[in-house]
């Protein structure tokens, strides 16, 4: 019975001990899998606007933001992509503990003016990093401004991004309303769309885009207190996309 207490005694000294340092932040985040012609994209919901993109090792941060995540836990960046300057987007603490040898960062102007040695893409810019093809999407409001006549983001300054990883193409719209050119999007497999008002878009915006370009999957992300059966409601009998729910408020 002593060699038993021990055992237990030993057991209780390492789960105490070892326990909190195992547990990383990525393992209480949700995760899912997607196959591509180039292996599996595990995509990390870190929640809000900040995602991890996993590529069999290649680690694409997006919108690293230290409020959400103990970033010391998790892989360095080979690649961060920022879509704009809020400060839920652009986190220079996140990027400093992120950022290696090897890390490009993808950001906008004004994004530039904080982020030395960054490559900054403009909206309609198509560029190639990290073996990736990246496009970038013009993020702006045309309904919701900030104060009249001015929008919560101006359009020109911000960008969602396309990525295609294998044969699969996602996009992260970034803070943005329903525009043309996303509404003109092709061959979009997976799609984050934001959803928190009063700075991005409705339900009924996001869902009026997802019927335009037709994700295969939406993912309404950044979407804050807005209650998302709504846009699982008003998406119900759209047979070509699958909206899937995460802990992105
Ligand atoms: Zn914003
Ligand atoms: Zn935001």
């Amino acid at each position: 019975m002593r060699y038993h207490g021990e055992m237990v005694c030993l057991f209780t000294f390492f789960f105490t001990m070892l326990f909190p340092m195992v547990l990383t932040a990525q393992e209480r985040f949700e995760t899912d899998v997607i196959k591509t012609s180039a292996g599996d994209l595990e995509i990390t919901f870190i929640g809000h606007g900040t995602l991890m993109l996993n590529l069999g090792g290649k680690i694409i941060h997006i919108d690293p933001w230290t409020r959400l995540a103990d970033y010391s836990k998790v892989p360095k960046a080979d690649l961060i992509l920022l879509t704009h300057e809020h400060r839920d987007h652009l986190d220079l603490k996140a990027i400093e503990i992120l950022r290696a040898e090897k890390t490009d960062v993808v950001l906008t102007q004004t994004c530039s003016s904080q982020v030395n040695d960054g490559i900054v893409m403009n909206n309609g810019d198509v560029r190639v990093v990290k073996g990736l093809t990246l496009e970038a999407v013009p993020a702006y409001n045309i309904v919701h401004m900030r104060s009249k006549g001015v929008p919560f983001h101006p359009k020109g300054a911000g960008n969602g991004y396309v990525i295609t990883l294998g044969d699969k193409r996602v996009y992260v719209a970034g803070d943005t309303e329903n525009t043309p050119e996303m509404t003109l999007l092709t061959d979009i497999d997976i799609a984050f769309l934001p959803m928190n008002l009063p700075y991005t878009m409705t339900p009924e915006m996001v869902a009026s885009a997802t019927k335009a370009f037709k994700p295969k999957i939406l993912y309404p992300y950044h979407y804050g207190e807005t209650d998302t059966s709504i846009i699982e409601e008003l998406l119900k009998d759209l047979e070509q996309t699958e909206v899937r729910i995460r802990k992105m408020k």
